[in-house]
């Protein structure tokens, strides 16, 4: 992984096929999230889609901390559903956004 990791954006992780592990420090939760999947939501929002904002704007959903961890991987995401519809994107987007 290389030390410009944090000034990739999730477009350029989705195209690269890549995902987002992230970890929260509360609860201790890992999840692996999907780049591509990401990348859409934030597109939707208009949010600073570059690696280093990605933790200001997502929470866990256990415990509704922010991750502490944020990297580039590419493991399976553990996300099971991603929304499929406009209304489901806006739906999860303002639930992580809390
Ligand atoms: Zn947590």
């Amino acid at each position: 992984m290389s030390a410009n990791t944090r000034f990739e954006t999730l477009g350029d992780i989705a195209r690269k096929r890549g995902n987002l592990a992230v970890g929260c420090s509360g609860c201790q939760r890992r999840a692996v999230i999907s780049g591509e999947w990401l990348d859409r939501m934030f597109m939707v929002q208009r949010w600073d889609s570059r690696v280093a904002f990605v933790r200001q704007r997502i929470r866990c959903s256990r415990c509704g901390a922010r991750p502490d961890l944020v990297r580039v991987t590419h493991q399976k995401p553990t996300m099971d559903r991603p929304p499929r519809t406009e209304a489901e994107w806006r739906k999860l987007a303002a639930r992580l956004r809390g």
